[in-house]
């Protein structure tokens, strides 16, 4: 930090990328490690950073790694790109993805899966898996990624990095590509807690541009985080420690109570009793403001246009279908089938509706919750990294594996996934930290000193 020359940094970067992009494949296509000097002395001055392939930066491809985006070139940047640029970082290249964030696995991408660094038998999570396997490579000091149930921290706890969803409308979502919308948050990927800090300092805040941005003064996280966390109230939901949780999974989680513990938190049990139905409702809310947001693209204004069409219908018609089947892969068009259905006419109260009732219900759970504790503590995902193409036949399973980290999207709450050890066999595990709405600042302070 300091008297290190970007240009030097750009150059390690490189080898790295030289040495190990061919076995990692983190990146959706070839980064630029040419140094374009960022003119403000700010924060992140001379710092490298890669973003998510959803996420828009001015002339630069940003596909969404689908082909149904193709040779989308972005016509301006999203605000979090703005706010890195003016604090004198330069955006290095797009990381791989699932394909418009669909997925946990990132095999879903358009281009080529990602694998995991620790063992390239085994996919990095998803969907911001290139975000974290490059963090973790070496071949990024910094990357973001989006989270819209468990997308930045389910790929940094199978990656062992660190990972930070933060509260819904902390940061702005102007010129981040919409998945679902009430639950999209960017949020940072490094490889340490106070990185980590540092970037999102610079990149939260509100942001007229985005309805949704909340109004609230950015904390210094940095000088917020280094107070000790003597007397942080610690609750362990008994919900998420139920059996089929993965023993190294259990073992790791029981040893980053036992450390919190000697740094002075104090631990309670606490139940979040609507758990249950967190995947089901995710599923229907989820699918349900994609199928919304995705019909956009239909030819006309972006990337792809395919012409078809028979002689029973318009050639209008044809193109909206021939585009849409030729550019949207297997799980996109699963989701668009899905989400159609729940809001169709016949369905909205019994799903849609329905699924909205329950979400509140689990939002209260954690309002209960945060009266008597500061931070909730639960694993980031039931497994470490699974191998590639074992959950690929199998989309249920593949949802499961965001069980503990979808219920934080439907409730708006901020969750950050921190390394906690390792299995048997040498993967890394995360533990997640569950935070009350803008308690960023606690969630750093209990990963900081546990890291
Ligand atoms: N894996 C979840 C899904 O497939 C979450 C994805 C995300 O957070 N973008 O929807």
């Amino acid at each position: 930090r300091g008297s290190v020359k970007p240009q030097d940094i750009l150059a390690d970067l490189r080898g790295r990328y030289e040495a190990v992009e061919k076995k990692v494949m983190a990146f959706a296509r070839p980064p630029s490690f040419e140094y374009r000097d960022g003119a403000a002395a700010g924060a992140l001055k001379g710092i490298p950073v890669v973003i998510k392939d959803n996420i828009c930066s001015q002339g630069d491809l940003t596909e969404c790694c689908s082909k149904i985006l193709k040779g989308f070139v972005a016509p301006y940047d999203a605000t979090v790109v703005e706010r890195l640029k003016k604090s004198g970082a330069s955006i290095m290249g797009k990381a791989n993805m699932d394909e418009f964030a669909f997925g946990s696995s990132c095999e879903t991408s358009c281009f080529h899966p990602t694998r995991n660094p620790w063992n390239l038998d085994c996919v990095p999570g998803g969907s911001s898996g290139g975000s974290c396997a490059c963090v973790v490579a070496d071949e990024a000091i910094v990357a973001l990624g989006s989270d819209t149930g468990g997308s930045i921290r389910q790929p940094a706890s199978l990656c062992g990095v660190v990972g930070m969803k933060p509260t819904y409308g902390r940061v702005s979502r102007y010129g981040l590509v919409a998945f679902a919308s009430s639950l999209d948050q960017i949020g940072p990927i490094t490889k340490d807690v106070r990185d980590n800090a540092l970037v999102l300092g610079v990149i939260a805040g509100h942001d007229d541009r985005d309805a949704t941005s909340a109004h609230m003064d950015v904390p210094d996280y940095l000088a917020e985080m280094e107070k000790d966390i003597r007397g942080l109230r610690v609750a362990i939901p008994r919900e998420y420690f139920v059996e089929g949780m993965d023993a190294d999974v259990r073992q790791a989680m029981m040893e980053a109570k036992a450390k919190l513990e000697s740094l002075g938190a104090r631990f309670g049990e606490v139940r979040l009793p609507h758990t249950d139905y967190a995947v089901a409702v995710y599923y229907i809310i989820a699918t349900a403001e994609a199928s919304s947001n995705l019909a956009r693209f239909d030819g006309v204004q972006y990337g792809l246009r395919q012409t078809g069409g028979s002689k029973d219908e318009s050639a209008l018609v044809g193109m909206y279908k021939e585009t849409r089947d030729k550019g949207f892969g297997a799980e996109a068009k699963r989701r668009l089938i899905l989400g159609t259905y729940v809001l169709s006419s016949g369905y909205y109260d019994a799903y849609y509706l329905r699924a909205s009732r329950v979400r509140r219900l689990i939002r209260e759970d954690f309002d209960k919750v945060f009266k008597e504790y500061d931070v909730v503590l639960t694993p980031t995902s039931p497994t470490p990294a699974f191998r590639i193409g074992e959950k690929m036949d199998n989309p249920l399973s593949m949802y499961l594996s965001d069980i503990y980290t979808i219920s934080v999207n439907l409730a708006g709450v901020p969750a950050i996934s921190v390394p906690c050890g390792f299995t048997g066999s040498g993967l890394p595990v995360g533990m997640q930290l569950i935070g009350r709405p803008f308690g960023e600042t606690d969630l750093y302070r209990a990963a900081f000193h546990y890291e």
